[in-house]
């Protein structure tokens, strides 16, 4: 163990030594400058490739049993059937969208764009708080990276042996293991993309329809589409999507603050660093220099150079570290999740950070009006559109005539009966009751005439005639349901009068 007289060594600058550039500085100049330290670049990849070795611990099983939930979450959703319909489908076709009994209309994409929003601020609010665990745990592209990394670890076996079937020349063996581990990423690619598909198409016609080769050219090149994006990003460009496609890796560090949970090796603690044997008494501190910390990382980075835009909080360092320092009878969490201010041995006070309170007072103002928005989203839309060819028309028998026509959409998924009703500046009348049946999620359009007896022949005890005048007058079209009364819905319009 360290003992009590190593001082750590800490340099404020750490700066990688990159192949080709020499960090020479300038002695007259080193007195004054910022001491710096290279760190060694661990060994290069083969062809640039990262092979990741398989980790187990705490955290990698709270990562599986997230992306487990997302996976099946997004393979059952669109087999869930809701009143008689697929729950969650985007029905591109009839431009409407159903979740679980609500139907949203192109008309209520501002709601959909608000819930966009608002997931968008609590994503910033998470990161503000706990660093990118977003990328870590519940990223997709994380998750089918892991899905496709354990089938390459099934066939082809650990790091080690991937690194060298890599080197070997094609024989049976490896002619064999690459065809399978192939076969088996492109079934899965397929699943995915029909997966994928199913929220715009019913699931129930996607899947046979795919896999029975029966499927019209338009659906099969959207899956064949989508299968090959899955497959591309899975298979071959994996972290090379987290580091350089992703813009969320760009401007998350815009979010952090010293209170920022993220995933930290403690120097401290662990430097010098160097090999040892177990119970050896040593001036060295914790760090075993074992590397399983730089093996096990997805996007093949050593967290102990520092916080840098490629971690992706997902802890794998966390349990092999822990699983060195158990080994080695040491204190765990030598590298863990921790912040700023606890490397710097001060407690984090999330509560005083602008960055966390800004943007959780932001999530809540949105879910607030995001609630308030679905609270009085009615269910019936009405639009009632004025007849434009004339203003009015006046009848034999001393009435004035106006024109409209009523657009009414029900916007459940249950056949309605709405009943029509007038009120406004003067008393109208209808030729007769106006009773709508309009079947589940349809648009019906309805022509109306409304009478109102002529300016000088309104019977004086007719409530509100004072209010009646010449010229314009306001007209309140009401449709009530005739099961469901406090499912109403009403609109103004004008009554033109000469
Ligand atoms: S440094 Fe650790 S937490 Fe960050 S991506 Fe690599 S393994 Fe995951
Ligand atoms: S896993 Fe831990 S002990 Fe091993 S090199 Fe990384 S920090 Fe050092």
């Amino acid at each position: 163990m360290k003992n009590s007289n190593h001082s750590p060594s800490i340099d404020p600058i750490s700066i990688k030594a990159v192949a080709g550039v020499q960090i020479s500085p300038s002695p007259a100049k080193t007195s004054q400058s910022i001491p710096i330290k290279q760190i060694p670049v661990g060994p290069k990849p083969v062809n640039n490739k990262i092979h990741i070795r398989e980790q187990k611990g705490y955290f990698q099983r709270l990562r599986t049993s997230l992306n487990s939930l997302l996976i099946a979450a997004f393979f059952l959703l669109p087999l869930i059937q809701y009143q008689g319909r697929q729950a969650v489908l985007f029905d591109l076709n009839e431009q409407q969208f159903y979740f679980f009994g609500t139907t949203l209309w192109p008309q209520d994409f501002p709601l959909l764009a608000w819930i966009f929003i608002t997931a968008a601020f609590l994503l910033f609010f998470i990161t503000a708080f706990l660093g990118r665990v977003w990328c870590g745990y519940l990223c997709p592209q994380t998750a089918w990276t892991f899905i496709f990394v354990w089938i390459e670890n099934r066939i082809e076996g650990g790091h080690n042996k991937r690194r060298i079937l890599d080197k070997s020349p094609w024989n049976r063996d490896k002619i064999i293991k690459r065809t399978s581990k192939h076969l088996l990423w492109g079934l899965i690619a397929l699943l995915t993309g029909s997966g994928f598909i199913a929220y715009f198409v019913p699931a129930t016609s996607v899947y046979p329809q795919i896999f029975g080769f029966t499927a019209s050219p338009m659906l099969t090149a959207w899956v064949w589409f989508f299968a090959i994006c899955t497959y591309i990003n899975a298979a071959w460009m994996r972290e090379m999507v987290c580091l350089h496609l992703c813009p969320y890796a760009r401007f998350q560090s815009a979010m952090f603050d010293a209170n920022t949970i993220t995933v930290a090796y403690e120097p401290s603690r662990g430097e010098s660093r160097g090999p040892r044997k177990r119970k050896q008494a040593t001036e060295l501190g914790d760090c075993v220099d074992c590397n399983l910390c730089v093996d096990v990382c997805p996007t093949g980075i050593d967290i102990r150079n520092g916080l840098q835009y490629e971690c992706i909080n997902c802890g794998a360092c966390v349990d092999a570290c822990n699983q060195t320092m158990d080994k080695f009878g040491y204190a765990p969490n030598l590298i863990g999740y921790r912040s700023e201010n606890h490397l710097k041995g001060q407690s984090n006070k999330p509560l005083t950070s602008l960055k966390f309170l800004g943007y959780g007072i932001a999530t809540m103002v949105m879910l607030s009006v995001i609630c308030m928005d679905i609270y009085l989203k009615k269910d019936i839309q009405l639009n009632v559109i004025r007849d434009r060819q004339s203003l009015y028309r006046e009848t034999l028998d001393d009435k004035i005539e106006n024109s409209y026509t009523l657009k009414v959409r029900n916007k459940t998924q249950s056949e309605k009966h709405y009943r029509l009703s007038l009120s406004g500046d003067r008393p109208y009348s209808l030729q007769k009751n106006v009773d709508l049946k309009i079947k589940a999620g349809e648009q019906l359009t309805y022509p109306i005439t409304v009478y109102s007896q002529a300016n000088g022949a309104i019977d004086k005890g007719t409530p509100d005639v004072h209010q009646v005048k010449a010229g314009m007058a306001r007209i309140v079209f009401q449709l009530r349901d005739t099961q469901d009364p406090s499912n109403q819905i009403s609109q103004d319009s004008n009554f033109f009068t000469p």
